[in-house]
């Protein structure tokens, strides 16, 4: 099978790359290079002796993607391209809207004009806006609280539309959690542009010693130890949520909605204490204000992408932290230009 995958030289999409080509399937990147680096690519290539095709393209450009669709034989799209900085967002909601939801709208109606009728979408725990409860199934009710989150939203909606009026389609929705970790290699990790808005990033460049401390944003919610809980999951084992994903539900037509996490939650604090213990170094943090918009805690039910796509997350926190910090220790600037 020949896949298209969007945003393929980005965190999720390359690790995702490295699994499909070890499932046996084609990988074509199609990304714009607007949050990565090429040099991704030979990296794929160690780890997996296979260095997948890559079209530098943005996905807003229909002719472009019709002629990749066409000329690559294009069994499905694996759809990651897009903005993802919450905070980003909130500055910039028109580039937000722009690339992620009329850059999805424009990669479907590209898809349709060359009859490839099958899509798997990056969505995010973020559509269950403030749940009222944990763990949180595919049933509960959907929100958003800020731009990004509200362009995963909207997205969904057009999807669910689209795949309503062309009933033949295959579209899948896969709600991620928090992805974390690297490849077990050290050779591909998670290499943000700037500050990191993320937690385990951010940890990863004190204990690296590029920043002084963490801030731990909020010690008062009604948690465990009063810090933020997420439910962290392995990038690897996301990605392999989308090889289950293309090869169960794949090429049966439908809507298909699933959670993608462990369906445990971990503390600020406890993935601290986890980052020490996998990497040795002392990761000095201060205690300060909630950030804005931030819930509690979130994670997941994960049992209907057990049931349906025989999927389940099998790496532990150890597994997130010791991952991540081969790739920080041994990258520490991240990817090469
Ligand atoms: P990433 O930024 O590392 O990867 C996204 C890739 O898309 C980048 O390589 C970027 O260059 C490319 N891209 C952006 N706009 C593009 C465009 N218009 N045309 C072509 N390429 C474009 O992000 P990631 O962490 O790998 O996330 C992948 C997807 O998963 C995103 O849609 C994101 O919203 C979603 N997601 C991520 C998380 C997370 O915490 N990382 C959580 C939930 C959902
Ligand atoms: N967090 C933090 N300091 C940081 C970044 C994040 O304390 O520098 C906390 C944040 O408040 C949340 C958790 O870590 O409780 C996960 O945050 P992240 O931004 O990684 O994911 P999200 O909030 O999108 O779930």
């Amino acid at each position: 099978m020949n896949i298209l995958v969007t945003g393929g030289m980005g965190y999720i999409g390359s690790h995702t790359c490295i699994q499909l080509i070890h499932a046996g399937m084609t990988p074509i990147i199609f990304d714009n290079l607007d949050n990565s680096k090429a040099s991704v690519l030979p990296r794929i290539e160690k780890v997996c002796g296979q260095q997948p095709q890559f079209i530098q393209g943005d996905i807003r450009n229909k002719q472009r993607l019709i002629e990749v669709l066409k000329q690559h034989d294009i069994d499905a799209v694996i759809h990651f391209a897009g903005l993802k900085a919450v905070g980003e967002s909130v500055q910039k909601p028109l580039e937000y809207y722009d690339n992620n939801v009329n850059g999805t709208l424009v990669l479907v109606d590209a898809m349709r004009e060359c009859g490839v009728k099958s899509l798997v979408f990056s969505s995010s725990a973020t559509v269950y806006g403030d749940p009222a409860s944990v763990p949180i199934t595919e049933s509960f009710p959907t929100s958003a609280t800020n731009p990004y989150g509200r362009s995963k939203l909207m997205v969904e909606e057009c999807l669910t539309d689209f795949q309503a009026a062309n009933p033949e389609w295959s579209i899948t929705l896969l709600r991620y959690f928090n992805p974390v970790g690297s490849h077990p290699s050290g050779e591909l990790g998670e290499d943000p542009q700037g500050i990191p808005n993320n937690l385990m990033p951010f940890v990863s460049q004190v204990a690296v010693g590029r920043r002084e401390f963490l801030s731990v944003f909020g010690s008062d919610y009604p948690t465990k130890d009063g810090t933020g809980v997420r439910d962290y999951i392995h990038v690897m084992d996301l990605a392999d949520g989308h090889i289950a994903a293309l090869q169960k539900v794949g090429s049966q037509s439908g809507l298909h909605v699933y959670n993608l996490g462990t369906g445990n939650g971990s503390s600020v604090l406890e993935m601290v204490a986890a980052f020490e213990q996998a990497s040795g170094q002392p990761v000095p943090y201060q205690l300060v204000e909630r950030r804005p918009g931030d819930i509690a805690e979130c994670w997941a039910d994960p049992s209907k992408a057990e049931k349906e796509l025989g999927w389940v997350a099998t790496k532990t926190l150890e597994d997130m932290t010791q991952d991540t910090w081969r790739w920080q220790s041994g990258n520490p600037n991240g990817y090469p230009e």
